[in-house]
């Protein structure tokens, strides 16, 4: 079992501290267009300005920190040991934010499909891209179906 507060994990955390890491959103965008998928990103027309639209599929991707949008269970997320009431309250705003989104969208028959960060590291990045593809085309078959 991995120690969550290592000296490694801590500087990861203060990597996301500081301002938005655009990397993750950008690896996946590629893959995705390097797979002929085409897209829109973060589209301000849509609740949360998603990070990767695909209109074609009806699917909204958001690729999100695990620091920031409180990844539970993963070894990236640890509650910071100072101004504990500021994070506290700073991520769990983004948490409660990422929840609404997530309904405003369902409710307009989006479909939302969430990307961590840690499961764009390089051992895990190539089986989680194959889900997301899968998860994207799931969806094209669920519209062929309901207009057929
Ligand atoms: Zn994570």
């Amino acid at each position: 079992m991995a120690d969550v507060h290592s000296p490694e994990i801590r500087s990861y955390n203060m990597s996301k501290i500081h301002g938005k890491d655009t990397k993750a959103e950008d690896k996946v965008r590629k893959y995705l267009f390097s797979q002929g998928f085409r897209y829109r990103k973060n589209d301000r027309h849509l609740p949360g300005k998603p990070d990767i639209v695909l209109p074609k599929y009806h699917t909204v991707i958001f690729v999100n920190g695990c620091f920031w949008h409180k990844h539970e269970g993963c070894r990236y997320f640890a509650w910071p040991k100072t101004n504990v009431d500021f994070w506290y309250s700073k991520i769990n705003k983004n948490v409660q934010r990422d929840k609404l989104t997530e309904r405003q969208l369902v409710e307009s028959d989006w479909k939302v499909i969430v990307v961590w960060e840690c499961e764009l590291k390089k051992d895990i990045f190539f089986r989680r891209m194959d889900n997301l593809i899968k998860e994207i085309q799931d969806q094209k078959n669920e519209i062929n179906e309901v207009q057929a």
